[in-house]
């Protein structure tokens, strides 16, 4: 059976790893841009996604390039503590949640796919039409020249992002991701140690925020290497390049004010190396992801906002899925459409909990009840109310330690 991923991300190159962990040999990945650079900052990989990678047999590349947040903690914009729960395996699960760079976490995967497929890799090529042949698929790939290529395919996955050409052929008239209204702007510092080195913050409320956690440091550092988010509701660009770099001075003064003791924000944004800026932008989730022989894995399945850390995640689980039903279902579109009924609900759903405010619900309430600070959290959100805000966000979003702790393996070899 041969299978065609578009997209070298997270997501295509999972894909490729899974497959060939099943049994299947005849894989090539055709991925748009000339050279895999490692581009991005920080993204993080929940237990769900380090069972699947420690599957693989990977987890040894992959925890070297990490670190493992073992707390999240919920602030005021003064800094006040507001909720505070353990992570990864502090929290219960069998696997760590890893802060990875996102380069890096590609360049780990592109490594592991040419070490165990070899040269399948074909950069500069740029999926622009599929029409079925029979029951396969034929998929026209155009190259930096403008020539094009011809492939046919068994399967054709379309892991190409946000902007996934596989999805825009699926539905063309859905245009342009659409926009919350807010703000990122995402970027590395070496800061002067700050708590354990292990906690991860959320400070803010829903119109204006800032998250950071630890990455793995590198040569020289002298500190703790910080990735960050700093999020705010303001006019700005919808357009989704993750690649825009603008001035962190401006970004900075949006912040002022916003020191504490323990860490100064507005001078963890000036010193960024650099500074991208992203709108805040998912996907309607879709109908339907197959069609014929193809389907969509990753973001181009179900961008999601970066709230809940489960862009790269869940693309991870999308590939270990596919791959598990593409080896056990003999009859491959009965296969395709096993995938897409283990995994479209559930994106579904999880789509509707990222755009409500989920576990950030009690930076809302901490804001609404107690704008200028206060003198015991208690006071103002009680234990219980805090406790269930907390607890009603993992039931919903079925991410309680025993479901993924008590799950069958996805491991499978093809009979
Ligand atoms: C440059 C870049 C930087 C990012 N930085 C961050 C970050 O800092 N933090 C974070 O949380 N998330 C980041 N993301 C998004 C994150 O990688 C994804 O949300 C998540 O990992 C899901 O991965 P994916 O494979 O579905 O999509 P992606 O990782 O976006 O990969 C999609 C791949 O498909 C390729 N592609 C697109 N169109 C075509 C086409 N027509 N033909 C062939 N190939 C195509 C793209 O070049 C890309 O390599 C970034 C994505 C990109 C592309």
């Amino acid at each position: 059976m041969k299978i065609v991923i578009v997209g070298a991300g997270i997501g295509g190159l999972a894909a490729a790893l899974s497959l060939e962990a099943a049994g299947f040999r005849d894989i090539e990945i055709h991925e748009r841009s000339s050279e895999i650079r490692g581009l991005g900052v920080g993204l993080n990989l929940l237990p769900h996604a380090i069972r699947e990678l420690t599957e693989l047999g990977l987890d040894d590349r992959i925890r070297a390039l990490g670190v493992a947040p073992a707390t999240l903690s919920y602030l005021t914009r003064h800094g006040q503590l507001i909720w505070s729960e353990p992570r990864g395996v502090a929290a219960g699960y069998r696997w760590p949640q890893l802060s990875v760079h996102r380069g890096r976490l590609q360049l780990a995967l592109r490594d592991a796919v040419i070490e165990r497929l070899g040269e399948v890799i074909h950069l500069g090529s740029r999926l622009v039409d599929v029409r079925p042949a029979g029951d396969r698929e034929v998929a026209r790939f155009e190259n930096r020249d403008g020539s094009t290529a011809d492939v046919e395919a068994d399967v054709l996955i379309g892991a190409d992002g946000i902007h996934s050409a596989l999805r825009a052929l699926r539905y063309p008239e859905e245009g342009a991701p659409p926009w919350s209204g807010l703000t990122l702007w995402r970027g590395v510092t070496v800061v002067p140690d700050f708590l354990d080195g292990r906690t991860m913050i959320m400070a803010g409320d829903p119109e204006q925020k800032f998250v950071a956690y630890p990455l793995a440091s590198e040569p020289g550092d002298e500190g703790i290497r910080v990735n960050f988010i700093a999020e705010r509701r303001q006019a700005g660009s919808a357009d989704a390049d993750w690649n825009r770099a603008v001035d962190p001075a401006p970004i900075a003064r949006l912040f002022d004010g916003w020191s504490y003791d323990w860490l100064d924000i507005p001078s963890v944004i000036a010193r960024a190396e650099q500074i991208l800026e992203y709108p805040m932008v998912d996907r309607d989730p879709l109908p339907r992801w197959t069609f014929g022989r193809t389907t969509l894995l990753g973001d181009a399945a179900h961008a999601m906002y970066p709230n809940g850390s489960n862009g790269g995640s869940q693309a991870i689980l999308d590939a270990r899925t596919l791959a598990f039903h593409l080896a056990t279902t003999p009859d491959t579109d009965a296969a395709l459409a096993a995938y897409e009924q283990a995994r479209r609900p559930a994106m579904t759903d999880l789509l509707a909990s990222t755009r409500a405010t989920g576990p950030e619900l009690v930076m809302q309430l901490a804001r609404e009840r107690a704008p200028e600070g206060f003198a015991d959290v208690h006071d103002v959100i009680p234990a219980e109310e805090l406790e269930e805000v907390a607890n009603g966000y993992k039931r919903a979003a079925g991410f309680h330690p025993s479901t993924l702790n008590e799950r069958a393996s996805l491991s499978v070899v093809r009979a």
